[in-house]
């Protein structure tokens, strides 16, 4: 193994890059700022997009599939989702290649191949989508209209770092339309539940949900709803949005439908989405300076086994080690048998633990004969000797306690990581000592938002949904506040 991990202490943006690579989850590429996720990075991202989309599902969305490309005509259409999105935009000019006379063996873009329309990469796919909505929807009977496509996007992102945010990410994107706004907007709340359903249950991310301002809000969009988490360092990651579009591109793509009664209506419309940045979020927010710890539900391997044995003796012990395997497959647990005779076992402990295996057994001979197994859950480091007769059912209760313990690990740390404050001092002592969550009163202007952010680079993550009503005045200028808002400085 190769030398240790920076810890999160010395340097905590070092550790998660570091992590992330020698984890391997996924590593830099040749083009500046987009990643490749490799297969153990990958498994993880099956796992999540396996549930969500069991959840999608379930609450009635179909998936479809949509071009890359989207004419500037149709991507200009809504007007504040273009200039929202315009300066991260990669766009397609030409479609081929030629020989350069002038450099041998070099290719230049062919001049008499302009394409007529410039074609942008979809860095979001309302446009194209809501452009074909119009032959989709015609009568009170074509809706409501749930789909969701998985796919890449492109937004050309200045400052990027491993999934948390890269230039070209993979994600899903729910596009609906209803008949009406009260329709929309349950539909709206309803995939903000999910998205906090799937963080809490599977990632072991506790969430607040909350709307965003309208300095933060989608381009486009009439509310912009959130999870947002907070990471081991203490600063926030907004970890999933759903919008409610109101009839704003329904407008722009004169979509309407023939109401009941026989009149014309434009359509509701709403957007959500979760990206392979939860991938990021997931790292920072349960790893520990020995590598990952991955919560049973979305590790691609529960178990690993790593026999321990004299030279000579692997093959008798495996025989003996199989049918444990066996029983733990049969559970539905995925198990590795890690019977590499190449590596000695401290270097398969660290090399397990590093991809943060949620549990380890270790089997020799010897504990065998004398019935039980050495087993070392990840989440807490702790070893147990369990009995061999009921392995199968002890090992799946460690996996259930280690989610749950990886969750209230998490809860915990939120909650002794959030605080209400009164005064602008106390805001950026806080800021600048725990960081975290701060929840101060605000006059709800974007004016003094954005002095906030200048002056303490902290951001209304969001105004939580659960966030009683309580009178205050603003912590900036002493204005009147009818409810205290969640600040953080954020990913
Ligand atoms: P949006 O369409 O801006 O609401 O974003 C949808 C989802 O994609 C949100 O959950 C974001 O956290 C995530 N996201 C936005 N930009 C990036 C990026 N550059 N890299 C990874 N994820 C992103």
């Amino acid at each position: 193994m190769s030398k240790k991990l920076p810890t999160r202490q010395e340097d905590y943006s070092l550790w998660y890059n570091e992590l992330v690579k020698r984890a391997g989850l996924a590593e830099n590429s040749a083009v500046r700022g987009c990643m490749v996720i490799k297969p153990y990075g990958y498994a993880i991202w099956e796992k999540m997009q396996r549930q969500l989309d069991d959840m999608f599902k379930r609450t009635g969305h179909e998936n479809a599939y949509f071009p890359i490309f989207i004419p500037k005509s149709l991507f200009e259409a809504e007007e504040k989702n273009a200039e929202g999105f315009a300066k991260e935009c990669a766009v397609v000019t030409h479609y081929r290649l030629q020989t350069d006379p002038d450099n041998p063996g070099k290719l230049r873009v062919d001049p008499s191949a302009k394409l007529e329309e410039e074609l942008v990469v979809r860095p979001t796919s309302e446009a194209i989508i809501w452009s074909t909505y119009k032959n989709w929807v015609q009568s009170y009977r074509d809706l409501p209209l749930l789909i969701n496509q998985w796919a890449n996007v492109v937004r050309w992102e200045m400052k990027t770092r491993m999934f948390l945010r890269t230039a070209e990410f993979l994600w899903q994107e729910g596009h609906t339309a209803h008949a009406t706004a009260e329709e929309a907007v349950a539909e709206t709340r309803q995939m903000l539940d999910v998205y906090a359903e799937f963080a809490e249950e599977h990632m072991a991310l506790p969430v607040v949900k909350g709307v965003k301002t309208p300095n933060e809000r989608f381009a486009g969009a009439e509310d912009t709803y959130c999870i947002e988490a907070l990471m081991q360092d203490g600063k926030a990651l907004q970890a999933g949005t759903s919008h409610f579009l109101g009839q704003n591109f329904a407008k722009a793509f004169d979509v309407t439908y023939a109401t009941k009664e026989g009149g014309l209506e434009h359509v509701w419309g709403t957007s959500w989405g979760v990206s392979t940045r939860l991938m990021g979020a997931l790292v920072m927010a349960h790893s520990d300076d020995e590598g990952l710890v991955l919560p049973p539900k979305l590790a691609p391997i529960q178990v690993v086994i790593v026999p321990i044995y004299k030279s000579g003796e692997l093959d008798a012990l495996l025989d003996r080690i199989k049918p444990i395997q066996m029983g733990l497959i049969a559970r539905g647990i995925s198990v590795k048998l890690d019977a590499r005779d190449t590596e000695r076992p401290g270097f398969k402990f660290a090399e397990w633990e590093l991809k943060g295996v949620p549990v380890r057994l270790a089997i020799g001979a010897r504990d065998l004969d004398g019935g039980t197994v050495e087993v070392v859950r990840r989440d807490t480091k702790e070893k147990l000797s369990l009995p061999l007769a009921d392995i199968v059912e002890s090992v799946d209760q460690l996996l259930t306690d280690i989610q749950s313990n990886i969750y209230a690990k998490a809860k915990k740390f939120r909650e002794t990581h959030t605080t209400r404050v009164d005064s602008y001092d106390e805001f950026k002592r806080v800021l600048d000592n725990e960081a975290g969550f701060v929840l101060a009163h605000y006059d709800g202007t974007s004016e003094t938002e954005e002095r906030i952010k200048e002056e303490t680079k902290a951001t209304v993550r969001c105004l939580a949904l659960n966030e009683p009503d309580e009178d205050g005045v603003c912590m900036v200028t002493g204005k009147p506040s009818v409810r205290r808002a969640y600040f953080a400085r954020a990913y």
